[in-house]
């Protein structure tokens, strides 16, 4: 299989006002991701996931390393890559339609194909009938599905998803994860989504890459392969033991974060 995002040794620091040491968010990452596959990635908090998918999106740069996609490196943000951010980030004066058209109208695609490309999304996404609502008159889940089309629009070869649904309950996130995997599989586009749910890192990753704590870096890549998917996966005793071992490499994790951020609290950090 081949590599899509090639993450090699990649190091980034931020300058923090008022003191000399910069601030190191990640320390030597790297990571492969696969042409075509759902890669779910979580860490402890602060960790640095969001600094990579940002990394990856090209909306900053490394301060070391470097970050291929098919073999080129990346140069800023590209339309081979959607992203979507846990606001919804929806324009609140326009429609889910107007809402998917954005990219495209700046993108010039001719009102036609945007109105019919805006249609489709929107369908694809579950939300065919809703196409004339206001974000308002949407639920939150919803308005989700409605970023997702409008990144979906520009058919972009790679999605990166920073915690698109840890502001949804329980109910409309299950619905939405099953929707994201029926998408990805009928599109088999590279999926890179972060969360902090093992539940839905386990659901929905062939792979779950585990960060450590900050300065992050890839833990362990756990291969996640269910039998079957049919029927209720979360109770399968499979799932149980993916679960499980996610768990354990986090556990240790997560203590280190919280004892770093007790020594930056009294200030050794
Ligand atoms: P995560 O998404 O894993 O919770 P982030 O990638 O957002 O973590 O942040 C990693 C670390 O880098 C955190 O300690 C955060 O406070 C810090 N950080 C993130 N962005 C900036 C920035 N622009 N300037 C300074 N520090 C930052
Ligand atoms: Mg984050």
């Amino acid at each position: 299989m081949s590599v899509k995002i090639d993450i090699r040794n990649v190091r980034k620091e931020f300058r923090i006002r008022d003191t000399r040491e910069p601030f190191t968010a990640l320390a030597g990452t790297d990571l492969d991701v696969r042409e075509g596959e759902f890669l779910t990635l979580v860490g402890p908090s602060g960790c640095g996931k969001s600094t990579l998918l940002d990394l990856i999106g090209g909306l900053t740069e490394p301060s070391g390393g470097e970050i291929l996609i098919d073999g080129m490196p990346v140069s800023g943000p590209g339309l081979d890559r959607g992203v979507v951010f846990q606001q919804y980030a929806l324009f609140p004066w326009r429609t889910a339609r107007a809402n998917v058209e954005f990219g495209l109208e700046a993108k010039g695609v001719p009102r036609a194909e945007r109105a019919e490309r805006a249609r489709h999304h929107l369908d694809l996404v579950g939300l065919g009938g809703f196409e004339e609502r206001y974000p308002h008159e949407l639920s939150g889940g919803m308005r989700q599905r409605v970023a997702i089309a409008r990144s979906l629009a520009f058919d972009p070869d790679v999605l990166l998803m920073d915690e698109p649904f840890a502001a949804l309950d329980a109910q409309p996130r299950e619905s939405l994860q099953e929707e994201l995997l029926r998408i990805w599989e009928k599109t088999g586009k590279t999926v890179v989504f972060i969360t902090h749910g093992i539940d839905e890192a386990v659901y929905l990753g062939q792979r779950v890459a585990v960060m450590t704590s900050r300065p992050g870096r890839i833990k362990e890549i756990v291969e996640v392969d269910f039998d079957t998917r049919e029927g209720d996966l979360r109770a399968a005793p499979a799932f149980g033991e993916y679960r499980h071992h996610v768990w354990t490499l986090l556990r240790d994790e997560v203590a280190a974060a919280r004892e770093q951020e007790r020594k930056v609290a009294v200030g050794h950090g």
